[in-house]
């Protein structure tokens, strides 16, 4: 059987959220987060962002005072960062500890942990090891926008594909890592939610109702009959063809095609597939893998 995370669309109930969860703000001038946190949060506003996490270095910046003067749903977390970095989104105070308290802590809270940018500096700034030995964080940042103006890569698809192929059911999340105004939108999660309540968002982030964008948009996936049907868009751009790629275990291309729709049918025997959308400006669109359960532990939470 596989898991299908963009079941919960086909009944129309919801709506989907631009979100992210990734942005250093009011910590100070000559700081990661040197703007103020009003004017960040007024910056996504107006970049027509829904959700927004104010995620600082081990540092809780209390958001709830912003959340009655702007229209933006405002989630407290943190990005953990004693050691190797990561995202606590939907706590309600710091945490401190070694990684495996705090994402149990975190939870705790309602919250879910997101390891950050794998591949900044070096390949393997989260060592393989590290990542398979710890438990229970939802997913990891794909891409993390600042990192292309840093050293390494801000893409970490590689690890992702590691880790699906190592029976590990985490989720491809991308962030802008705002740090100055050039990181804005950058890359978001487009999520789909019931409400705009935090535990609606937060339960869509766990079951992997969402996908990464750098520019494209979801009209469509479905997942019937053992075929899946993806359905991108570029607004307001006249070019309406997109390679689609289907991909598998250990990263391996399934399937390649180039038109307005994509479509391949699950032989099942595949582990995951997921799908890679690209248009000819450069703009992408990453679903999260469909899951075939008999290999999974659920983001290292053993069923
Ligand atoms: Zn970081
Ligand atoms: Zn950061």
């Amino acid at each position: 059987m596989y898991y299908n995370p963009y079941d919960g669309i086909k009944n129309g109930e919801g709506e989907w959220l631009k979100s992210n969860f990734h942005t250093h703000a009011g910590t100070g001038k000559d700081t990661c987060g040197a703007y103020e946190i009003y004017d960040v949060v007024a910056l996504y506003k107006e970049a027509g962002y829904q959700v927004l996490t104010i995620s600082n270095h081990d540092y809780f910046s209390d958001v709830n005072v912003y959340q009655s003067k702007y229209d933006i749903t405002l989630i407290n977390g943190f990005e953990y960062s004693a050691n190797l970095h990561m995202l606590c989104i939907g706590v309600n105070g710091l945490i401190t500890g070694e990684h495996r308290d705090v994402i149990e802590k975190c939870i705790k809270q309602g919250g879910i942990s997101v390891l950050c940018h794998p591949n900044w500096q070096y390949k393997e700034y989260w060592p393989c090891k590290t990542m398979m030995d710890l438990q229970k964080y939802t997913g990891i940042e794909i891409y993390n926008g600042v990192v292309f103006r840093l050293n390494g890569t801000g893409l970490a698809t590689d690890t992702w594909d590691y880790l699906l192929s190592q029976g590990r059911l985490v989720w491809g999340f991308g962030n802008d890592d705002f740090h100055r105004w050039y990181d804005l939108a950058r890359a978001w999660n487009v999520v789909w939610s019931l409400t705009r309540k935090h535990e609606d968002i937060l339960c869509a982030l766990k079951n992997g109702s969402f996908y990464t964008s750098t520019g494209l948009v979801l009209n469509e996936i479905s997942f019937d009959d053992g075929a899946i049907e993806i359905y991108a868009d570029a607004p307001d751009n006249y070019v309406k063809d997109f390679k689609y790629i289907f991909i598998g275990k250990d990263g391996k291309v399934l399937d390649e095609q180039y038109g307005e729709k994509g479509r391949y049918i699950v032989s099942g025997n595949e582990m995951y597939i997921r799908v890679q959308v690209i248009s000819e400006h450069g703009a992408m669109l990453w679903t999260q893998p469909i899951y075939n359960n008999a290999f999974s532990s659920f983001n290292g939470v053993e069923e």
